[in-house]
C-alpha cells in the first residue's frame, strides 16, 4: 500500500534521441509488477513505445519524443479492485497503491500521484508526462496529473487516450458517464468547459475550433434527436469532416465535439483534427525543421509591432512563428496538417 511495499530499480531510455532540453519527456513507471515480472513491464513498455510512435500527430512528432521507464518493483502482483459490481475485492501491496473502482466506477484506475510524480521527477529531471503501468488485466485508466492504464486488451490505446488527459488537458468527448444511457446526464449544465475539443458552442463565428470547419459544413452537424439517451446514429457527413457533433462530455446533449469520432471518445481510431493540432501546438516547436539549413523562410510585417513568420520544410510542411510587440514570439505551429 505504500513506498514499502516495493523498489525503484531504475530508469532506461526505451525510445528518442532529441536533445533532453527540447524534448517531449514520457516516462513510464510500472505498479504491481514484482522484481520476477519486470520483463513483462518492459514489454508493455515497448509496446507503448510502438503503438505512440505509428498514431498520428505522434509518428510525425517522434523526433522530439523522449520515452523512458522507471522499473519498480511491488511486494505484490495487480492492483487493488475494492467490492462493488463485478470486482473481485482483491488488494495487492503495491509501490504506488493502485485501485481501481474511483468514484465508485471499476474502470476509473487511480494510484498515489504524488509518490508517481516525486518518483518520475528523481528518475528523469526534465519529464513532460508520467504515466504509470499497472499489472492488471482488469480494463482501467484515468488521465488526471498522472495517467493510469492496465493492461486488458487494448490497452495502448488506452495509454494513448489517458495522455491525451494528462499532458494535453484534452476532454473526454464521450456522451455518457458510467458506460450508457444512465438518468442526469441528459443535459450539459451551462458553462463553457475549459477542454480545447469539447464545447457548448455552435456558433460558426466564435467556435474554438471554428478555424478547422469548412464554410459548407452545417453547425451544428449533428444534433441528437432523443436526449435521453446518447445518439448511436451513423455520421451523416464523411469521415473527417469538422463540425460540431452534439454528444460530449459526459452529456448526451448541450455538449458537442469536433468530428463524429476521435480517440478521446471513443478508442482504435484516429485522432480527430482538433486534438492532433492540440498535441502538435505542444510538441511541434520541440522539433527541428527537417532541412533547415535549406529550409526557404519569409516574413511578412503586418504593423509595425507584428511580424509573421513562414518557413516551408523539405517535406512540403509549412511552419509559422510570429512576433508581437506586446507578446513577443509566439512559437512555432504547423500550418495545414491533414
Ligand atoms: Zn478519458
Ligand atoms: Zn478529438
Amino acid at each position: 500500500m505504500t513506498t514499502s511495499d516495493g523498489t525503484v530499480q531504475g530508469r532506461t531510455q526505451t525510445f528518442g534521441s532529441a536533445p533532453r532540453n527540447r524534448a517531449f519527456t514520457v516516462v513510464l513507471l510500472g505498479d504491481g509488477f514484482t522484481a520476477a515480472q519486470q520483463t513483462d513491464f518492459n514489454t508493455a513498455c515497448k509496446d507503448f513505445v510502438n503503438a505512440l510512435t505509428a498514431t498520428a500527430p505522434y509518428d510525425e512528432l517522434a523526433p522530439a519524443i523522449n520515452i523512458w521507464r522507471v522499473n519498480v518493483t511491488s511486494t505484490d502482483s495487480g492492483a487493488d479492485d475494492p467490492a462493488g459490481a463485478g470486482s473481485t475485492g482483491a488488494t495487492a501491496r503495491t509501490y504506488f497503491d493502485s485501485t481501481f473502482g474511483a468514484n465508485g466506477i471499476r474502470r476509473l484506475l487511480v494510484c498515489n500521484n504524488s509518490t508517481v510524480l516525486q518518483t518520475a521527477a528523481a528518475q528523469v529531471p526534465v519529464f513532460s508526462a508520467a504515466i504509470v503501468v499497472v499489472n492488471s488485466t482488469v480494463y482501467g485508466g484515468s488521465g488526471g496529473s498522472v495517467g493510469t492504464y492496465s493492461l486488458a486488451s487494448g490497452a495502448t490505446e488506452i495509454a494513448i487516450h489517458e495522455a491525451g488527459h494528462t499532458a494535453y488537458g484534452l476532454a473526454d468527448e464521450y456522451p455518457y458517464y458510467a458506460g450508457g444511457n444512465e438518468t442526469g446526464h441528459d443535459h450539459h449544465p451551462a458553462g463553457e468547459p475549459s477542454e480545447p475539443n469539447v464545447t457548448l458552442n455552435t456558433d460558426r463565428t466564435t467556435l474554438k475550433w471554428g478555424w478547422a470547419v469548412a464554410a459548407n459544413t452545417a453547425l451544428p452537424t449533428m444534433s441528437n434527436p432523443n436526449c435521453a439517451t446518447v445518439d448511436s446514429r451513423p455520421s451523416t457527413v464523411p469521415t473527417g469532416t469538422v463540425g460540431t457533433f452534439e454528444g460530449a462530455h459526459y452529456y448526451h446533449c448541450g455538449a458537442h465535439r469536433p468530428e463524429y469520432t476521435c480517440k478521446m471518445p471513443e478508442l482504435g481510431v484516429p485522432f480527430c483534427r482538433v486534438c492532433r493540432q492540440v498535441i502538435w501546438n505542444r510538441i511541434g516547436p520541440l522539433a527541428t525543421l527537417p532541412a533547415r539549413d535549406r529550409t526557404p523562410i519569409s516574413v511578412v510585417a503586418r504593423y509595425p509591432e507584428h511580424l509573421d513568420v513562414f518557413a516551408a520544410a523539405a517535406d512540403g510542411r509549412t511552419m509559422s512563428n510570429w512576433w508581437d510587440a506586446t507578446g513577443g514570439w509566439a512559437g512555432w505551429f504547423q500550418l495545414g496538417i491533414t
